[in-house]
């Protein structure tokens, strides 16, 4: 199922929760004060990691948060977590993703130097015969 996105209803009840007495905006994940500066509606958990999709997403589902101080390191270790999700049920259901390719560079060159070849040296003598 596609991920579900906050209503515009649902968004202004995050950023008056988010916005100080003096009207500031502030991020809700570390309490800086955003200003001008960009933010996100995040969803507090990953939509991706949801099960029950079918509930209508609440402002208590989202945080607003600074894009560059919290939401993007967030969304980073998001993607992992969905991976790592994603992985654990393909195995749990019996089959498995499938695996990444080897990377193939170019092989090395080919020297147009004739091999050089090794002369075999007498067999070693481990012991001597005494006389
Ligand atoms: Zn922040």
């Amino acid at each position: 199922m596609s991920r579900r996105e906050f209503t515009k209803t649902v968004k202004a009840q995050i950023v008056k929760r988010a916005m100080l007495a003096s009207g500031e905006i502030t991020c809700e994940g570390c309490g800086l004060i955003l200003g001008k500066k960009a933010y996100e509606i995040d969803h507090t958990v990953a939509d991706a990691l949801q099960v029950d999709k079918n509930a209508k997403l609440t402002a208590d589902d989202g945080k607003l948060l600074g894009l560059d101080c919290c939401h993007k390191p967030k969304t980073a270790d998001d993607k992992g977590k969905i991976a790592k999700a994603k992985r654990n049920e393909a195995n749990h259901l019996g089959f498995k993703t499938a695996p990444a390719k080897k990377l193939r560079g170019a092989p090395f060159p080919k020297s147009s130097k004739p091999k050089h070849e090794r002369q075999a040296l007498p067999p070693r003598q481990l012991y001597e015969a005494k006389p």
